[in-house]
């Protein structure tokens, strides 16, 4: 019943479709008709008069009128039969008229105007009722309809892009071959720049306990639970983070995904915190925002869990934010124990992977040439040796002056590290291992109790001991 191209308001009308009302089909054939009469009668006119600057118009005061310049005036009065032109306006430059039958004609119009959007307005209001008492099939209709249209573009992407089925495991893993970012990919072909590079992602969440680690039957083939990945800006960390995630979303939304092969453990919630959006209009900064996004996680994560996390602590002192991505990690590590990709510059972070059971560190491959930092977007095991911040600012276009300075810079800001890191050493070498060894006798000690043969009493007095001792070490290890 409705047209194909809608009219914005219902009064301006069209918006039946043609054939769907013999009554709307004839008026309107009427009106266009008339339309084709005002023009012969435009025509006859100017003839009649001999003005061919003559013209019928129309207003929404005078209905239609025939219009000629004052000038014209006089030669419009020597015509024949004058008297049947009815003057209805004189303006300063143009006379306004009518005659007989133009006004017939002009009522006609009128006429068969009003009575079709009459018409077109019932049609509507007959349209409204019999939508209402269907409404439960359309909508049903509509929800099948959106349903199949959701399932069929997946069917057409997964075809196109050759995505693969993945497999849904009990087991909380997430490995993923040759997976890729699909919106990323679409921009590259796109631009007919770089074709993108797949890259793996193996996490797995085995229960590997601490103290678990000297046994042999322990499996430590992988025990991914958390990567760490550090590599220059622009490497590829963003990308390989997110499309990770979008994969585990698509697969719990039962859509194929875009890598080769995917094995993905059911994911109980799904975190991310990347980006660097404020929200200053509620009084909170970047880091604010940071932190709030990252208490959730670490609060909430379970062991069933996947977090992405992009350059977390970035919004802060160097040090301030190095410290808190360390603990973070830690944290999530020992107490979420949930899968994580974690990407950072900060390369001091990779230290962690030697206390840290469960994480690994991997970069993104960069190859120099030339004196030019080339990313190969490859994530490969290891770790980042530089941040290559400098070569990303030359590719920005930042002015070759301001390049060397920055160059020197961090050549002594490097200088200085490594000599106060030095003195550190030489400083504390001793005093460091007498503490560690005094904290092994103590652990010692408590290993070979046995908590079953001691009085309450005793208990007590043994944990003022150790607490005393403890006390003593962190002293000693101040000084
Ligand atoms: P980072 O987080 O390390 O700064 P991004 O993930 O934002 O880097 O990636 C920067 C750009 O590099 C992307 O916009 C994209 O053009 C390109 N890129 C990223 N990953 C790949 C990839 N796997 N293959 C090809 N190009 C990539």
């Amino acid at each position: 019943s409705l047209a194909d191209n809608l009219p914005n308001n219902l009064r301006d009308g069209g918006f039946v479709a043609e054939g769907y009302s013999s009554r709307l089909d004839k008026l309107r054939a009427l009106r266009n008709e008339s339309r084709r009469y005002i023009l012969d009668l435009e025509a006859k006119e100017k003839a009649l008069t001999n003005i061919p600057t003559l013209k019928i118009k129309y207003n929404n005061i005078l209905g239609h009128f025939f219009e000629v310049t004052q000038l014209q005036k006089e030669k419009l009065k020597k015509t024949q039969n004058y008297e049947r032109f009815i003057s209805r306006q004189s303006l300063k430059g143009v006379a306004r008229y009518s005659t007989e039958e133009l006004s017939k004609l002009s009522e006609s119009i009128n006429n068969s105007a009003e009575q079709a959007i009459e018409i077109e307005l019932k049609i509507f209001q007959e349209l409204k009722e019999i939508v209402h008492e269907n409404r439960e099939n359309l909508s049903n209709i509509s929800e099948s309809v959106a349903r199949f249209d959701v399932l069929s573009s997946l069917a057409v992407l997964a075809e196109e892009n050759k995505y693969v089925k993945p497999q849904m495991v009990k087991e909380n893993i997430l490995e993923i071959k040759e997976g890729r970012h699909s919106s990323v990919e679409k921009a590259l072909k796109n631009s007919g720049e770089n074709s993108f590079c797949s890259n793996d992602c193996n996490l797995s969440n085995k229960d590997v306990g601490y103290l678990d680690f000297k046994s042999n039957d322990c499996d430590l083939s992988n025990n991914d639970r958390i990567w760490l990945l550090t590599g220059p800006n622009m490497a590829g960390k963003s990308t390989f983070l997110r499309q990770n995630a979008i994969i585990a979303i698509l697969a719990q939304a039962g859509s194929f995904v875009p890598a080769d092969k995917a094995k993905i453990g059911i994911v109980d919630m799904l975190f991310s915190r990347v980006g660097a959006a404020d929200d200053l209009g509620s009084g909170r900064s970047t880091f604010m925002v940071e932190m709030v996004e990252t208490a959730a996680i670490l609060n909430q994560a379970s062991e069933n869990s996947f977090v992405i996390m992009d350059e977390v602590g970035r919004g802060t002192s160097t040090y301030d934010g190095l410290s808190i991505a360390w603990s973070i990690l830690e944290h999530l590590h020992n107490v979420n124990n949930c899968r994580t990709l974690f990407a950072t510059h900060y390369h001091e972070l990779t230290k962690l992977s030697d206390s840290l059971l469960a994480l690994s560190c991997h970069t993104m491959q960069v190859k120099e040439w030339k004196n030019k930092v080339i990313f190969l977007y490859n994530v490969v095991e290891g770790t980042a040796n530089q941040s290559y911040g400098i070569h990303v600012a030359d590719l920005a276009g930042i002015p070759e002056k301001v390049l060397i300075r920055a160059k020197t810079i961090l050549q002594n800001f490097e200088k200085e590290y490594k000599e106060d890191l030095d003195v550190k050493k030489t400083k504390n070498s001793g005093s460091n291992i007498d503490v560690s060894a005094r904290f092994l006798d103590l652990i010692n000690e408590i290993s070979v109790l046995d908590p079953n043969s001691l009085s309450p009493k005793q208990a007590l007095e043994l944990m003022y001991d150790f607490v005393n001792r403890v006390e003593k070490i962190n002293r000693k290890k101040e000084d």
